[in-house]
């Protein structure tokens, strides 16, 4: 498995089918992957679930510009996971797919 830095997505390919990049390096365990985007409910309490199984992940608040310019609260996550973690997250993730 590949790794793109530009989108932190893994990837079956050694380049990247969302921004293009080529030539990119092979997936380490500690490099956090994108898991999903999602509401901050569901976000929030994702955060929980893999905390409770001992899974790593950092959650980043993604909205568009505008909301961010007015100060109002972001209304999406992004969830990233150590690639060592990866498949239980997306196990995790999937029960609610
Ligand atoms: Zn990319």
């Amino acid at each position: 498995m590949y790794f793109c830095e530009n989108c932190n997505k893994v990837s079956e390919y050694d380049f990247c089918r969302d921004c293009g990049r080529g030539d990119l390096r092979e997936v380490k365990d500690h490099d956090f992957c994108f898991l999903t985007e999602c509401k901050n409910s569901f976000g929030e309490m994702m955060k929980n679930l893999l905390d409770q199984e001992d899974i790593p992940c950092v959650l980043l608040p993604y909205g568009s510009g505008a909301r961010t310019a007015f100060g109002m609260k972001l209304e999406n996550y992004r969830i990233f996971v150590p690639f060592s973690h990866f498949d239980k997250a997306k196990n995790i993730l999937d029960l609610f797919g």
